[in-house]
């Protein structure tokens, strides 16, 4: 049942958008609104798989960061309305024409009352598929505990390790501890595998570091990580230095080593160079590679 004011994200803005559509901080309202779908191959290698990973980007976003590469449909809302029967429909022809993996929920959680609708609407047709809850990691636990059947693999970022950067950069208070406290439940989670992504963000390097010492010593250095370069600076960030440029090599090499130190062996090191997306290994665990760009 869909509570009538909306708290799905730790904004908590009870906002009455689905019978009085009137839009809450994301923007989101009283449909699943979808930019883009289809099967995608350049996720982490489990995910991506020998089929790809099949996407569905929602439009709208709990966190406005002011560098998004995807402003036009996370701050803009670009895409359409579907119903639950259109956004099943979906669902089903990622599943049984593309034979995907999984299905990819891109930024899932102002919408997770329809999806959970449209997934018993597979379940009820005999469809079975993982689904990868990927988002900013910006969750609130008792939502993710609503809504674990929709959390096969956990996708989650580590962003920021303050939350005067994550209110900054991202309009996110309490970032920390909500995106902390998501990752440590998906690792305690039985039937949750979980990748934290470390996206490494010009001028704010040691905060990537911050998030692997924390992982390490709170959670366990065995946790598979994705560390990533591909930051490059869109929206507005042009504006905002430092980060109107990219990541410098010196940068990017402090947060590698510093995840070599903190012993993480399972997992993946984007290539520096922004247009080089092979990955290095972090450890011998893994044999494949993969591209993560969106
Ligand atoms: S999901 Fe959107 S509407 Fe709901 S609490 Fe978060 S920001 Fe507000």
């Amino acid at each position: 049942m869909i509570k009538k004011l909306c708290e799905l994200c730790p904004h908590r803005c009870s906002a009455d958008r689905f019978d009085a559509m009137i839009p809450g901080f994301c923007g989101a309202l009283n449909k699943p609104r979808v930019f883009r779908w289809g099967p995608h191959f350049g996720e982490e290698p489990p995910i991506t798989g020998e089929r790809g990973s099949g996407c569905v980007f929602f439009s709208r976003c709990t966190m406005k960061c002011l560098y998004c590469q995807n402003s036009p449909w996370s701050w803009n809302g670009a895409g359409e309305d579907k119903s639950i029967e259109e956004l099943t429909e979906i669902f089903r022809t990622l599943v049984l024409n593309d034979k995907v993996e999984n299905i990819n929920l891109v930024s899932p959680t102002p919408y997770l009352p329809f999806i959970r609708e449209a997934h018993h609407a597979l379940k009820k047709d005999g469809i079975k598929i993982p689904y990868v809850w990927n988002s900013s990691g910006y969750e609130r636990v008792e939502i993710l505990e609503e809504y674990r059947e929709l959390c096969d693999w956990a996708l989650f970022d580590l962003r920021y390790s303050s939350d005067e950067t994550a209110i900054k950069l991202s309009a996110a208070p309490g970032y920390v501890n909500a995106a902390r406290s998501a990752v440590k439940w998906a690792y305690e989670k039985s039937g949750i595998d979980l990748i934290v992504r470390i996206l490494v963000l010009p001028g704010h390097h040691e905060e990537a570091i911050e998030n692997l010492a924390f992982l390490a010593s709170e959670l366990s250095n065995e946790i598979k990580v994705s560390i990533m370069s591909q930051f490059t600076p869109s929206y507005k960030a042009c504006e905002t230095p430092p980060l109107n440029r990219s990541v410098t090599e010196e940068e990017y090499e402090e947060v590698v080593e510093a995840a070599e130190d903190f012993g993480f062996e399972n997992g993946w090191i984007q290539g520096y160079e922004a247009s080089d997306p092979k990955l290095a290994l972090l450890g011998e665990n893994m044999t494949e590679n993969h591209g993560v760009v969106k």
